[in-house]
């Protein structure tokens, strides 16, 4: 494969994009931030495939950073999506497929009663409404290093360390929305019960992502979400599980398929709309049904169960057969093994941590990486390095060191056949900036 396709296109459109769009973009890490650069412009997607602008073809290991769990344009999505498209694309009140797509959640997650949301922010968002709302408390317990979206009182991490009242991460978040969020370090059980004998009574709910997968992955410790469910039980604050990654992707419920740890409510998204926007949130009934209309708690959306998306996501979970996650689950692998290989004979140092179909890869880290500050510890330039070298050679990887490599059941032997072929080049590219 020919190193260093030509972008034209994409550098005229990013400086086009960039006189409206603050930053060229309208989600922050498709700037390439973290690795420098400028985004590609991508024009279309077939399977394991996109095709940019300048009519270079990639391997996709972002999958829309999730969603695609069954690969770009899947002809039962696509003619899904055209169906309902051609029936109009929003009435503003009730159509029946919204109670199938959360019937399927019901079907495959651990919840009694489902909302169906615009995003994943909105889905983590309303929960933590609700839950303050249900409890009467106002304390939220996050872990550092876990993403929950956009919202507010979330977008709060604290250094390393105990347990800190949370300052703001963003300008335009003031101090008084994140002085009642508690941020703990990921994985120190000790501070989660410290933080509970300290402030239990008043503590709404934790939130946690299942498996955390944005900070790069970093599986709970044995036991961890355990104690967490336990320590909400004895104090009656409610467990929040962050699925809008996990679910429906690492196995047909998420996460949960593999730990077998409810949360009281549980957040969804990115699979589950089928690359279209549509998340939910759902939970045991005598929670949920404290949200308006049926309780006193409100939330609404214009086109919260859009009809378009609502058939996208039908679609997609009625294709995730059994067949699909075990597919997914061996290209994973196969792509694990394959860079694993490829980093050892290059001399890189490198921990690769997986959760099911999901796994990242720190470099220049060799220890378990437990936590935030650990998954800080990784080299940049070494991931920049490698990152550059795979999109020269049509391979295109996260845009960013903290994020999941994510496959689909389209990733078959000749895609893989071509990340093959790119990594022996990458290591070496990541060897050298390691020096
Ligand atoms: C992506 C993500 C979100 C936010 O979802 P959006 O649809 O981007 O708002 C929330 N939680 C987790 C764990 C996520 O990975």
């Amino acid at each position: 494969m020919t190193p260093s396709p030509a972008r034209p296109r994409s550098g005229e459109l990013f400086e086009r994009a960039s006189a409206i769009l603050p930053g060229g973009v309208n989600s922050p890490v498709r700037a390439f931030g973290s690795v420098g650069g400028t985004p590609v412009f991508m024009a279309s997607g077939t399977g394991p495939y996109l095709t940019d602008v300048d009519g270079n073809r990639y391997v996709d290991l972002v999958c829309s950073w999730g969603p695609m769990i069954l690969g770009h344009a899947h002809p039962a999505v696509v003619s899904a999506v055209q169906a309902a498209a051609s029936l109009g694309t929003s009435f503003g009140t009730v159509t029946a497929a919204e109670a199938e797509l959360a019937f399927e959640i019901a079907a495959r997650a651990p919840v009694e009663r489902v909302r169906l949301v615009n995003s994943g922010t909105e889905s983590t968002m309303t929960a933590l409404r609700l839950a303050r709302g249900y409890t009467g408390r106002r304390l939220v317990v996050k872990f550092a290093g876990c993403y929950h979206g956009h919202v507010d009182a979330l977008l709060a991490a604290a250094g390393s360390g105990v347990a800190t009242f949370g300052l703001p991460d963003s300008p335009g978040v003031t101090g008084a929305v994140t002085a009642d969020t508690i941020v703990l370090p990921y994985n120190d059980a000790e501070s989660v019960r410290q933080a509970f004998a300290e402030s239990g009574g008043d503590i709404a709910c934790v939130i946690t992502e299942a498996c955390p997968a944005n900070m790069g992955i970093v599986p709970p410790a044995a036991g961890f979400n355990e104690l967490l469910a336990a320590l909400c039980g004895e104090y009656g604050a409610l467990l929040i599980m962050d699925e809008v990654l996990t679910g429906f992707r690492v196995t047909r419920s998420g996460w949960y398929g593999r730990e077998g740890i409810a949360g009281d409510l549980t957040t969804f998204g990115k699979v589950m709309g089928g690359g279209l926007p549509a998340a939910a949130f759902g939970g045991r009934a005598e929670i949920m049904e404290r949200l308006a209309p049926a309780g006193p708690v409100y939330q609404a959306g214009t086109l919260s169960g859009n009809p378009i998306a609502t058939a996208a996501g039908l679609a997609t979970l009625h294709e995730c057969t059994p067949d699909v996650y075990a597919r997914v689950d061996q290209a994973a692998a196969a792509v694990a093994k394959l860079t694993s290989d490829a980093l050892t004979t290059a001399g890189v140092p490198f921990r690769l941590q997986e959760a099911g179909s999901l796994f990242s890869v720190f470099f220049g880290v060799t220890d378990p990486v437990r936590d935030f500050g650990a998954a800080r510890s990784q080299s940049m330039a070494a991931y920049a390095a490698f990152f550059h070298a795979m999109l020269a050679r049509g391979v295109y990887l996260p845009p960013s060191p903290f994020e999941a490599w994510f496959l689909s059941a389209a990733h078959d032997d000749d895609a893989i056949g071509r990340i093959a072929e790119a990594l022996p080049a990458a290591a070496a590219a990541a060897a050298a900036a390691l020096g």
